[in-house]
């Protein structure tokens, strides 16, 4: 892994840490079977010549959830990666990390997302707001972003409102920084910090200034995730206003450009975007996006790897084509107790789940046709599939009996996860 050094402004400090490539691709695994598959989908990308590098992330929830640990992350693209002989650099992703979760991470993770979305509106220390607001009055009066038409008017009171809903977010990211730093040493790992997981988006002007305060508290971030305009469910489509995406998307692009260059932040400093997976209408326009301004990104996708599993199980037929209708049935029975955590996520019509009596008669294609993300496929049904997504800890339950099978059939699973990455996400984005 490339490591380089970085002079931030007049303070002479030299950071030394991993260098993320260009183009990442952020890739779930809730059961850590589907390293290779996941792996072989990166590698046709190069055989196409688009070079992206794996980072294989976990959230502290997911590994509660499933009752894995990091060190599993870490062992599953360890083992991907010397079978394929894969080459290129690789990572290993403590995804949506904090102080309380962080610590069992460090000795397996070389990517620490620092989420600090709790954090936004937190009060810090007149003194302290006092110095980002003085470091910041040169910015008030006309904003002019390189590349953006208009000018953004910034006045007091709107440097306070940002920095009163952010400043204590990217000051709790320092100290999560720092803790990781001073655990793994500053030149191991990459950076990135999330601010996507609520309800407002954050603008492009918010970036701008969240970047600033980045800057202020010498975080040598590397990635980026703001909660971007519209919806962005688990495992569906995008939902909002195209449009507006489109032209925010831009707009922080060449904000992280001005903002990299005026803030002196590590030059390769990229969006992340937490899709969710499966943005399909919004891919074609990050792709187009990134490459009109030659910038990179980083996209985290969601477990759906687990999706392709039981999509795998059912064509499958026989014992696994069974099991994945037992999966159904009892996610079906614990709906509203699977549903819960992921709330603001889903959009489920309970309606439009089938029973499982009428399940129980279908063969495998049927199945597979109505979970597998085809929204023009007849038989498609997002709610069963953002059930069967939630459905996890179902599978979690049944433990080695799960794995075992997925292992058994193996070459039709892996066959579904590696088609599922490259065809529907990686060909979308980077226009392969
Ligand atoms: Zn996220």
């Amino acid at each position: 892994m490339p490591i380089f050094v970085f002079v931030h402004g007049n303070n002479q400090i030299i950071f030394r840490f991993m260098k993320l490539e260009k183009y990442s691709f952020g890739i779930g695994d809730r059961f850590a079977q589907q390293g290779e598959a996941q792996l072989s989908a990166i590698m046709k990308a190069a055989e196409k010549g688009v070079e992206i590098v794996p980072v294989w992330n976990k959230s502290n929830r997911e590994h509660q959830n499933i009752h894995s640990s990091p060190s599993d992350t870490r062992k599953e693209a360890d083992d991907a990666v010397r079978k394929l002989g894969w080459e290129h650099s690789y990572y290993v992703d403590a995804d949506h990390i904090n102080l309380d979760t962080v610590d069992r991470f460090l000795p397996h993770s070389d990517f620490f997302t620092l989420d600090v979305a709790g954090y936004l509106g937190k009060e810090v220390p007149a003194e302290e707001l006092n110095r980002f607001l003085d470091a910041a009055e040169g910015m008030t009066g006309r904003l002019q972003i390189p590349g953006i038409s208009e000018p953004f008017q910034i006045s007091v009171d709107i440097l306070k409102r940002i920095a009163g809903t952010f400043l204590g977010a990217v000051k709790e990211a320092s100290a999560i920084y720092r803790h990781i730093a001073s655990g793994k040493g500053a030149e191991q790992f990459v950076a990135e910090i999330s601010m996507d997981e609520v309800e407002e988006p954050q603008t492009p002007v918010e970036l701008f200034f969240i970047l600033m305060m980045i800057s202020h508290f010498d975080i040598p971030v590397q990635t980026i995730a703001p909660k971007f305009t519209g919806r962005f469910n688990k495992g569906v489509d995008y939902v909002g206003d195209v449009v507006q995406f489109r032209k925010e998307f831009e707009q922080d692009l060449l904000v992280i450009d001005h903002a990299v260059k005026s803030f002196g932040l590590p030059e390769n400093l990229k969006l992340s975007v937490h899709s969710g997976s499966d943005k399909f209408t919004i891919y074609p326009i990050m792709g187009e996006l990134i490459r009109k301004h030659d910038k990179g990104i980083h996209v985290k996708t969601a477990g759906t790897t687990w999706l392709e599993e039981v999509i795998g199980l059912a064509l499958s037929g026989d014992d696994a084509l069974q099991m994945a209708k037992t999966i159904y049935a009892r996610a079906l029975e614990r709906r509203e107790e699977l549903c819960a955590p992921y709330a603001t996520v889903i959009d489920i019509d309970p309606d439009t789940l089938p029973a499982p009596d009428e399940v129980n008669g279908w063969n495998g294609e049927k199945f597979a046709g109505t979970l597998r993300h085809v929204p023009d496929h007849p038989h498609y049904n997002p709610g069963f599939r953002q059930l069967i997504h939630v459905g996890y800890k179902v599978a979690a339950d049944m433990g080695e009996q799960y794995l075992s099978m997925v292992r058994k059939y193996r070459r039709v699973v892996g066959d579904q996860v590696e088609t599922n990455l490259f065809d529907r996400h990686i060909r979308r984005l980077f226009g392969i």
